[in-house]
């Protein structure tokens, strides 16, 4: 099964990916998490990559695949994954189709209002080594500043700052929104309510995975 994760930053794109991973198995393939780690290792894909992702526009698409394919390409991913953060633009969407993958497709549009956007993104901390996300209220590390898997020190992102998430918000209704009404035509699109806890969330995700994985099997008979 192939799980697409759309939804504005703070939608909790990367928690439901994470909580599918426990859930399934499914490898969370997050291209901010691979385009940020490229950007720590200073390779030339992450030094192109780093002004446009400091000012929340978006990277450009040959650099994003570049990753995105290698990451695509590995074992784990044979059997489906979560795809978090990709496509972004309808340009990538078409980038997608044209690998030719198998197996049903489920989009999720995670849908939330921008005051708990800000609020969300504004308490956010993440671990730079490991991108595991806290929130400095509801799921506060067990030793502050701290990341409880792999004892990292917690960092704000440099891009959920108010201007910058500003800058994200808009980015995604002119870009990432189209692709709304691009998986509502071909069927594949579920709206999930992300405002709820993430375990609401996760709960609700699964009830439509488990219903398209009953279906698919049933077909198989
Ligand atoms: P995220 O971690 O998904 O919030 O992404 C952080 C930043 O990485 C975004 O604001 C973009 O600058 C960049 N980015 C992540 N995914 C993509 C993508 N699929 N296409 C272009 N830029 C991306």
């Amino acid at each position: 099964m192939r799980v697409i994760l759309l939804g504005a930053p703070g939608s909790g794109k990367g928690t439901v990916a994470e909580g599918l991973r426990s859930a399934y198995g499914f490898p969370k393939i997050s291209t901010g998490d691979l385009l940020r780690a490229a950007v720590r290792e200073r390779t030339p894909l992450g030094l192109k990559a780093e002004s446009q992702m400091g000012k929340g526009g978006l990277v450009d698409d040959a650099t994003v695949l570049a990753l995105l394919g290698e990451r695509l390409a590995r074992e784990d991913c044979r059997d489906g994954y979560t795809l978090d953060g990709f496509p972004r633009n309808i340009a990538q969407a078409e980038s997608l189709e044209a690998l030719g993958a198998t197996g049903p497709e489920v989009v999720f549009d995670l849908h939330v209002g921008e005051d708990v956007i800000f609020r969300r993104l504004t308490n956010r901390r993440t671990c730079p080594s490991c991108e595991a996300i806290y929130h400095v209220i509801n799921k506060p590390p067990k030793k502050e500043g701290t990341c409880d898997v792999c004892g990292t020190a917690l960092v704000q992102r440099a891009d959920d700052k108010p201007e910058v998430i500003a800058e994200r918000l808009k980015t995604h209704h002119a870009k990432t929104e189209p692709l709304i009404a691009r998986y509502t035509a071909k069927g594949t699109l579920h709206r999930i309510d992300a405002g709820q806890t993430a375990e609401a969330t996760i709960a609700e995700v699964r009830k439509v995975l488990d219903a398209v994985r009953d279906k698919t099997a049933r077909s198989q008979d």
